[in-house]
């Protein structure tokens, strides 16, 4: 089984670069891309958004790959299969630029700003890919 990579102190310092080994989001645990996209208490926030839209019980898998594949089976009853995939694509963008805003910038958003972002982000990512029609947020929403 694979390790999953963990950014210490040590591994940090030998590149030359002052990175934090812990998460930007919750600051509670290492950072690691299965934490900072799935179990991070931050991040649950933007999946709640989504799976309290269907009213679906979910337990977190542990990797992300998992979470993709759990992903695709509870999205079989979604009205619109193709903006559900693009779903986790769209928590985990706007999870990478507010971890980054956060780690390069100094800047911090509250969670509603960011679950905004991603809704947003989602609803352009799919008035790009269906450029037939543009639709709204609630149309977006009520698709899924
Ligand atoms: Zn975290």
């Amino acid at each position: 089984m694979a390790k999953e990579a963990v950014l210490t102190q040590d591994n940090v310092m030998k590149r030359g670069r002052t990175l934090c080994s812990r998460c930007f989001l919750c600051g509670e645990t290492f950072e690691t891309v299965n934490h900072l996209f799935l179990h991070c208490k931050y991040t649950h926030h933007l999946w709640r958004i989504f799976l309290s839209l269907k009213g679906i019980s979910w337990t977190m898998p542990r990797k992300v790959a998992e979470a993709l594949l759990c992903w695709e089976e509870a999205g079989v009853h979604a009205k619109d299969r193709g903006r559900w995939r693009i779903i986790p694509g769209a928590i985990w963008w706007a999870v990478w630029k507010e971890r980054n805003s956060r780690c390069f910038e100094s800047i911090e958003n509250n969670v509603q700003k960011v679950k905004l972002n991603c809704i947003l982000l989602l609803v352009f990512w799919c008035n790009q890919l269906y450029s037939n029609d543009t639709v709204s947020i609630i149309d977006v929403l009520d698709s899924i």
